[in-house]
């Protein structure tokens, strides 16, 4: 047994999920047992606060071949929850072992917390519009995004353990992708603009006000799908990033609830729109409703003051 009482069993393959993920074992008072492909990435995770770690040792380089393995060992093992995070290798990897272990599985949570031996998620429904809570008995699965759970800290111990693989897929090739945009997820201030804009140069009117709040810059989907303004991971929401600032000011954003549902745990909500009645101002801390054009340019000169 790797756990003395039943426990969360956790894996992603970016270290900080897998870190927010054992926070929140640690929050609900149980004990968490890391799996990592290898000794590597064993080691990153070493002070994270952890039980357990479990090296998974074996012939295959991609977690998701190890997915019949893994369903046995939490069977054997008595888990409680198999908590992923929700990166795509890791929603494949959940999908595989829930399927396998025939289990209630939950994708993507917004919260979740245990009620006895059950477990709570809250998640999103219809592209945000609605917020929809489950309870789910016995072993489950669960994804988690970045961004919900605070860390701790700790060391644990390493358990190299050789697993079988499932070698129907194998991996060709892995190539980076170049990403031209800022990682929004870890900015503390952002501003955001929206298609208020009438063209590509006024861009810097935003520019502007954020160099001068030393916040980054991120936008609307219609912005960089489809008038190709700023790069993809400059856009926030559902399907773009979800961000977690201390402060988010947007300029001609109308907060539609998939742009809304990526702004949600920001710590102050700031919005300037010529509608009153945009849906952005029910998000916002502080509104102002007003022309960009003159209201944007105002706020720089005073804040350079
Ligand atoms: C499945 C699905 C997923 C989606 N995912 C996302 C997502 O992840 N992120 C996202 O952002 N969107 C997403 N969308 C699109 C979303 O529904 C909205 O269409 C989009 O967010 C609207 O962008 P916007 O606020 O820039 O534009 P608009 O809705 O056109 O709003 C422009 C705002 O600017 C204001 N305005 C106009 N002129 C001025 C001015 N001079 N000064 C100040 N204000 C002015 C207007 O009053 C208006 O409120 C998704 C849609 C679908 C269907």
């Amino acid at each position: 047994m790797f756990c003395k009482v039943a426990g969360i069993f956790v894996y992603s393959d970016q270290a900080d999920i897998a870190r927010e993920i054992i926070g929140f074992a640690r929050l609900n008072g149980r004990q968490s047992v890391v799996l990592t492909l290898g000794e590597k990435d064993a080691q990153a995770l070493q002070n994270a606060g952890a039980d357990k770690i479990i090296a998974i040792k074996g012939e295959s380089e991609m977690i998701e071949n190890y997915a019949q393995a893994i369903a046995v060992m939490l069977k054997d093992e008595s888990a409680e929850l198999f908590a992923v995070g929700a990166t795509p290798r890791g929603r494949d990897l959940a999908a595989r072992v829930a399927g396998y272990l025939d289990c209630a599985m939950v994708s993507d949570i917004a919260a979740a917390g245990f009620e006895g031996d059950q477990i709570v998620c809250t998640r999103m429904m219809y592209g945000g519009a609605v917020q929809q809570t489950e309870k789910l008995s016995g072993l489950s699965v669960i994804t988690i995004p970045p961004g919900k759970f605070a860390t701790a800290q700790g060391e644990a111990s390493i358990l190299s353990l050789e697993l079988p693989a499932d070698n129907r897929v194998s991996l060709m090739e892995t190539a980076p992708i170049v990403k031209e945009g800022v990682d929004l997820s870890k900015a503390e201030k952002v501003v955001c603009v929206g298609m208020a804009l009438d063209k590509a140069e006024d861009l810097q009117i935003a520019r502007d006000l954020a160099d001068v709040m030393g916040a980054e810059l991120g936008c609307t989907r219609s912005i960089a799908e489809e008038r190709h303004w700023l790069p993809v991971e400059s856009y926030i929401g559902i399907s773009g990033a979800v961000i977690k600032p201390k402060l988010y000011l947007s300029m001609g954003v109308s907060g539609q609830i998939q742009h809304v549902y990526g702004i949600r745990d920001a710590g102050l909500i700031v919005a300037i729109d010529t509608n009153e009645k945009a849906p952005i101002f029910k998000a916002a801390d502080y509104g102002i409703v007003g022309d960009l054009y003159q209201v944007v340019p105002m706020l720089t000169e005073a804040l350079k003051k």
